[in-house]
């Protein structure tokens, strides 16, 4: 079996994760109420998407 020679330093193994970092998720503010929502998705604060209420959400 291959195995490797040396053991990865935490540089090398820092550097190769410096790829890894998630990417900010894109975020815009309801119409309706102001809240902050995700595009093209209905908004969880207030229940409205596309300038109508889908969902009834208590207050
Ligand atoms: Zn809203």
């Amino acid at each position: 079996m291959a195995v490797p020679k040396r053991k990865t330093t935490p540089s090398r193994r820092n550097m190769r994760r410096s790829h890894h970092a998630l990417t900010v998720e894109a975020y815009q503010e309801c119409p309706n109420c102001g809240e902050l929502k995700r595009p093209h998705h209905m908004c969880p604060a207030c229940g409205h998407y596309n300038g109508r209420e889908i969902i009834a959400v208590e207050a």
